[in-house]
């Protein structure tokens, strides 16, 4: 038995990539964050000077992401899976306020999302596999075999994404926080290709007033559950 897919959807900071790094950790399987990926681009056109004053070059972008390789690593200090752009480790600066300000246009567009989704789809090939963004489990990998849907209330994701930017020592308020978090939600809720939804058969959970232990038992037990299902 290879495994199976774990698809993890849902809105900004609901706690996903938390969760699913402990999951895959539980079921020994690759963790893959596709936000960084879409993180990582973003950076690049910042860096290359195709986004000003919030309006993006479409076709410089286009013609960017031909140059692009994006790769992870271990990163033997935190154990985490960091992202490389080109060789570089820009972990620490795709996780910028700056950056999440302008990740979610950028991810709108077809021609970042066709690259992306085909890299993922590549690295789930061998399942065992726990992957977490916006469209796992409806695009990414439709026939998932384990899928969940995360939500909370944007006050709630916003203060815990706040606190996250506060302890990195980023100067940011509040007020700015929250209002990014529902300008992602709204965007990549609307967007023409691939909006972020529940897949139909993906488990939710509203994790508002949820520790992350009980939320990792959940999903861990149905995991292993569907496993069970699946080669007996
Ligand atoms: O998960 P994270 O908040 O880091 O993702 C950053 C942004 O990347 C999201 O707000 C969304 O616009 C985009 N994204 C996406 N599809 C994915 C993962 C992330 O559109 N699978």
């Amino acid at each position: 038995m290879k495994g199976v897919i774990v698809a993890i959807d849902g809105y900004s900071s609901t706690g996903k990539s938390t969760l699913a790094k402990r999951l895959a950790a539980a079921l020994d399987y690759i963790y893959v964050d596709t936000g960084a990926m879409y993180r990582a681009v973003t950076y690049a056109a910042m860096k290359n000077d195709i986004i000003t004053d919030g309006h993006i070059d479409r076709d410089a972008l286009k013609s960017l992401l031909g140059s692009i390789k994006l790769s992870f690593e271990l990163n033997k200090k935190t154990g985490n899976a960091d992202i490389f752009l080109n060789g570089e480790n820009v972990e620490v600066p795709v996780r910028t306020l700056e950056v999440s300000v302008h990740v979610s246009n950028i991810a709108a567009i077809s021609a970042v999302r066709k690259k992306l989704v085909q890299q993922q789809q590549e690295m789930g090939e061998n399942k065992g596999i726990v992957m977490d963004g916006r469209d796992i489990g409806t695009v990414v990998f439709p026939k998932a075999e384990v899928k969940f849907f995360l939500t909370a209330s944007p006050e709630k994701r916003a203060l815990r994404r706040y606190k996250e930017l506060q302890d990195k020592g980023e100067k940011v308020s509040y007020d700015d926080v929250l209002k990014n978090v529902q300008n992602r939600d709204y965007i990549d809720s609307h967007r023409e290709d691939s909006p972020l939804k529940k897949a139909d058969t993906a488990v939710e959970i509203d994790n508002s007033d949820m520790g992350l232990d009980e939320q990792l038992e959940r999903m861990l037990s149905y995991t292993k559950d569907i496993i069970e299902q699946i080669t007996n």
